[in-house]
């Protein structure tokens, strides 16, 4: 499909895609907070209900602002469309909903949001459609659990928190070969790293809770896509369910979206040089993060990502009292489980986001009790060192 952006780079298309200016002349985009649309006759009316007519009817439906936040994203992620909503776990739902049916098969990434998890197993599962969970960098894995009535195969990466890298395009082969979707949820890298549907990905989902806003204020999400997956399916659910995104919410996430980059290479610099730090100290066990020679998918997170991204993870010596004394000893990171912002923030995920699983399947993933996660945030790293030091020393 041919897009009048087609002929911007990344950069440009982050500061301009998707803004429509009105008669006023504004240069910085308006925001419509307005639930309904009025029409010029009574014929008008019948026409935009019939669809003979395009335009707006209700902010269920559409919205300017909520609009211009999906172009620009659709045009930066080099997808066809993309719909917003109310927050990444309805983006999620959306997409379930919108494409599976009762008898349907997932295969997902056991080393997922927590949240999700839970709706696959919940939820999901009530009406009829089962899912398989496996290792994420075992292809194997992923092709002897696909049966007949696979739809969906669903991963993240890096996950969280251990940031293993799975081969996106060696996963979009086998599901393609399936006659199945992949659908990656690209909230850890954004598409300033990583561009999931160039590597044959055929549906990217996003919380824009995360780095997309990247300054922590708002709750929303993401679906993008093909015109045809996701104009008509995907939207088709959100419009009549309703999980939508507010306008002011789009034009927070669509400022966002002008410096998202120059953020992301930010969060990058500093989680690297906060990962070779951690690394050389001898109160740390392991760290994990892409952008270490150590990490057992370097190499290919390296080709498949333009960036390690902003979270790291890491085991300290000792148990959970001594993960936990180096969290209780820092003074200005942020001990909270969200990420994606500014602001650095630590948390304990065997305790925390991980907290609802057994012990073994919290070993399973790989969460010790002595693990650390860390999202990295835009302060000097040497008062983000400093912080950490002082549980460590
Ligand atoms: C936070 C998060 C979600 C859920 O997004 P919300 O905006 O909190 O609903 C989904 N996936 C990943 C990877 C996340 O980090």
């Amino acid at each position: 499909m041919h897009n009048e952006f087609d002929e911007f780079n990344f950069d440009t298309l982050a500061v301009r895609a998707g803004q429509l200016r009105t008669a006023e002349a504004e240069q910085s985009e308006p925001i419509f907070p307005t639930s309904s649309y009025v029409f010029g006759s009574a014929a008008e009316a019948a026409a935009r209900f019939s669809g003979e007519v395009p335009g707006n009817i209700y902010s269920r439906f559409t919205n300017p602002t909520v609009r211009a936040f999906e172009q620009r994203l659709a045009a930066l992620e080099g997808g066809e469309r993309c719909v917003a909503t109310a927050s990444g776990m309805s983006a999620i739902l959306s997409t379930f909903m919108a494409l599976l049916q009762s008898g349907d098969h997932i295969v997902s990434s056991r080393a997922i949001f927590g949240t999700t998890s839970v709706l696959l197993t919940n939820y999901i599962e009530k009406f009829g459609v089962e899912t398989t969970f496996v290792d994420l960098t075992d292809l194997d894995a992923w092709s002897k659990a696909i049966n007949a009535n696979t739809k969906l195969l669903f991963l993240e990466t890096p996950s969280n928190p251990l940031t293993e890298v799975a081969d996106v395009k060696a996963l979009a082969d086998l599901a393609h070969q399936h006659g199945c979707l992949l659908v990656v949820d690209n909230c850890f890298c954004t598409p300033a790293l990583q561009r999931p549907l160039e590597l044959g990905a055929d549906i990217v989902i996003h919380s824009a809770t995360k780095y997309l806003d990247g300054q922590g204020r708002c709750i929303g999400g993401a679906v993008v896509g093909k015109e045809e997956v996701v104009g008509t399916n995907v939207y088709g659910f959100l419009r009549t369910a309703g999980p939508t995104m507010s306008p002011f919410n789009a034009w927070v996430f669509l400022k966002g979206l002008e410096t998202l980059r120059l953020r992301m290479d930010a969060h990058c610099r500093n989680a690297q040089c906060l990962a070779e730090w951690l690394d050389a100290h001898p109160k740390v066990k392991h760290v994990y993060y892409p952008g270490l020679d150590s990490h057992p998918q370097h190499a290919l997170a390296t080709k498949q990502q333009k960036g390690f991204g902003g979270v790291l993870s890491f085991e300290v010596e000792g148990d959970k009292e001594a993960a936990w004394n180096v969290i209780d000893a820092t003074r200005m990171i942020s001990i909270t489980a969200n990420l994606g912002d500014t602001k650095s923030t630590i948390t304990h995920p065997a305790t925390t986001t991980h907290g609802r699983l057994t012990p073994e399947q919290r070993d399973d993933a790989g969460v010790s009790d002595s693990l650390i996660r860390i999202a990295v945030g835009l302060e000097d790293v040497e008062d983000i060192k400093r912080d950490i030091a002082r549980g460590l020393d």
